[in-house]
């Protein structure tokens, strides 16, 4: 049997834990596109895409991946969609696909916030059950510097509200996201707004630079001065030292991290320290990661 193409927009993101999810764009690129670290959408105007259009390749995606149970919502905030708009979406999923395990997507606090609380279990019942959020850091100075349009405080608000309402969490922190300058105060208040929230998932990513340092220095409004390697390690020991976890289950694995680690904290905190240390110590120093341009 030969099935006609499904046309994605391209460039197309998902997390690492979606890589066997069908991805269904229900929007097209971020509706804010405004972090300064970010170029994943900057090449894409936000567009949502209507039920009409998703109808059919919902139909057609449950005929290509027939038994896969994740679907991912793609773009970038996804779940920046009203509950009026999600709720088809997840129900057309439900009617074509059949049991689902789950079906995910990217989110903003303000998303989560923007809900009320009987609008979350809607969805959660439909089978919206887990969220990646990009908090990037806890520092309240680091968030305005990268224009995120959150806070500390709207952050733990939209987390615990989705938690509340059955939807679990997986959170992404940025190691070196601050430079020399924040790397102190984003490591600790980084630990201070996870221990808050104690997602399901947490993972580091690590600072990238596509489009080069200067790039990133003209767009960061404060003074950046990037982290060597092993500043980056010494930044990530703080950040796990400070965490007073439980049960979450923690990766440092995306392609832009120097050292792998994969653990439970707090369970295995001992363990992933001695790693970190280990990396520090065998770690030339004044070594920086290397930031390949794309221009
Ligand atoms: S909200 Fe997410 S996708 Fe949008 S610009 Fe910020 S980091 Fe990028």
């Amino acid at each position: 049997m030969t099935f006609s193409k499904i046309t994605y927009n391209e460039p197309v993101f998902r997390p690492p834990g979606e890589a066997s999810s069908v991805i269904l764009q229900a929007t097209i690129g971020c509706f804010w596109n405004k972090c300064a670290f970010c170029e994943m959408y900057t090449s894409k105007k936000f567009k949502v895409r209507k039920i009409d259009d998703l109808r059919p390749e919902i139909e057609l995606l449950s005929k290509i991946y027939k038994g896969v149970r994740k679907v991912f919502l793609a773009d970038g905030n996804a779940f920046v969609l009203s509950a009026n708009n999600l709720i088809p979406i997840l129900t057309e999923i439900k009617r074509q696909f059949g049991k689902m395990q789950r079906i995910s997507s990217y989110a903003l606090p303000k998303n989560i916030l923007n809900k009320s609380d009987s609008e979350l279990q809607e969805l959660r019942s439909l089978g919206l059950k887990l969220l990646y959020i990009g908090i990037e850091t806890g520092d309240d100075e680091l968030l305005k510097l990268i224009n995120k349009g959150e806070t500390y405080d709207s952050t733990i608000d939209g987390i615990l509200k989705a938690h509340e309402a059955g939807i679990d969490t997986s959170i992404m922190i940025i190691n070196g996201l601050g430079g020399k300058k924040y790397s102190v105060q984003h490591a600790v208040n980084s630990a201070k707004i996870i221990n808050r929230i104690n997602p399901k998932y947490l993972s580091t990513l690590t600072l990238s630079l596509p489009y080069g340092l200067e790039h990133f220095q003209n767009r960061f409004n404060g003074n950046y001065s990037p982290l060597s390697i092993t500043e980056h390690f010494k930044e990530l020991k703080t950040f796990i030292t400070h965490t007073e976890l439980n049960n979450v289950i923690y990766r440092s694995d995306h392609i832009s991290n120097n050292l792998v680690l994969k653990g439970i904290l707090s369970k295995d905190k001992k363990k992933l320290l001695d790693l970190i240390n280990m990396a520090i110590n065998f770690t030339p120093k004044d070594v920086y990661p290397s930031t390949p341009s794309i221009l």
